[in-house]
């Protein structure tokens, strides 16, 4: 083995990578993170976690970013901090290209994640945790009594109204067409729960700010009319993008473009593992994505051990 060789490579340092490295480097596997940006992934950019076992406060998602990190380190994992441009994952040893160099080892681990889709309106980042939010799990409990909107009209914006109604005043379902995408079993759900009310053809075009959030400012695709929604937060879920460019095909993805794996998070490609949002799951959240890490490297291991025989 030279320097660049690993038995191991996690693409990704949010809390499915770095439990899979945590995991991989207590059981004595040389072991590297790939990470384009810093440590914690999305988690990162939220302050308050609170359903994340062990914290009875909840803690800053920064944070435990940095204590994911620490304690994958502690048993020998390695960060670089590099974008990987690209993978050659049927070879033997695999080829993971980045912009620091190339790096060789035997298992991938991908753990690439998929963020949300924003709206893509003016100040919408700047209003993250302040008026504007992507998980109804996450952080619909901040929206207790109020009234919020949620944007979509697909099987998560649903979910995530129905998700709301049991727990806000009012929840608006905003959607740009007149009808919803999401699956009938969702549509007659909505429809009997009496505080959700839909808002359709309405296209959002900005928040109304004094100076925190009031609500949106919304035109009817239809007649053109333009109008304002009072609300105290709207839960935007327009989709998410699973984090697969570098892929370019070697690997199976479902028609959401997320990797086919399932619980074992085996993918495909034998010594390939796919954890935390980047694969087929029900719930994309903190407690599944650590998960997801540690059974990879339970995978992993087995893998190994079979190719060095
Ligand atoms: C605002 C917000 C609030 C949230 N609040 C909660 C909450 O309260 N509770 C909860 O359980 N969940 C919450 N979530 C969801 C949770 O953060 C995710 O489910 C979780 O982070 C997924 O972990 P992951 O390891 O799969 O991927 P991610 O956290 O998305 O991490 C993926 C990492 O891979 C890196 N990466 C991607 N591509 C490359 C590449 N080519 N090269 C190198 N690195 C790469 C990214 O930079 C990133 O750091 C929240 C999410 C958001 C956005």
């Amino acid at each position: 083995m030279n320097a660049t060789n690993y038995d191991v490579i996690i693409i990704g340092g949010g809390p499915g990578g770095y439990t899979a490295a945590l995991y991989c480097a207590r059981a004595g596997l040389k072991t590297m993170v790939l990470e384009k940006l810093s440590a914690g992934g999305q988690m990162a950019t939220t302050s308050q976690i609170d359903n994340y076992p062990g914290f009875p406060d909840g803690i800053d998602g920064f944070e435990l970013g940095e204590n994911m990190q620490k304690g994958a380190e502690r048993f020998g994992a390695v960060t670089e901090y590099a974008e990987v441009t690209a993978l050659c994952l049927t070879t033997m040893p695999k080829q993971v290209m980045t912009t620091n160099g190339n790096y060789y080892a035997n298992a991938v681990i991908l753990a690439m994640g998929a963020s949300p889709k924003p709206l893509g309106i003016e100040g919408e980042s700047a209003l993250v945790g302040k008026g504007v939010a992507y998980c109804a799990t996450c952080d619909g409990m901040y929206y207790k009594d109020k009234i919020v909107s949620v944007a979509g009209g697909g099987n998560s914006a649903a979910e995530d109204a129905l998700t709301l109604s049991k727990l806000c005043k009012k929840v608006y379902l905003v959607h740009r067409r007149d009808s919803l995408r999401a699956t009938k079993v969702y549509q007659s759900l909505l429809e009997k729960t009496p505080n959700i009310e839909f808002i359709w053809n309405a296209q959002i075009d900005g928040f109304l700010l004094n100076p925190n959030f009031q609500g949106l400012s919304l035109t009817d695709k239809i007649t053109g009319h333009t109008y304002h929604l009072a609300c105290d937060g709207i839960f935007v879920a327009i989709g998410r993008n699973p984090d697969t460019g570098i892929l370019n095909g070697q690997v199976t993805l479902d028609s959401q473009g997320y990797i086919c794996a399932d619980e074992t998070t085996r993918t495909n490609i034998p010594g390939v593992y796919a954890v935390g949002d980047i694969r087929t799951k029900p719930l994309r959240q903190v407690v599944t994505a650590v998960s997801d890490g540690a059974v990879a490297s339970k995978f992993c291991e087995e893998y190994l051990q079979t190719i060095q025989k």
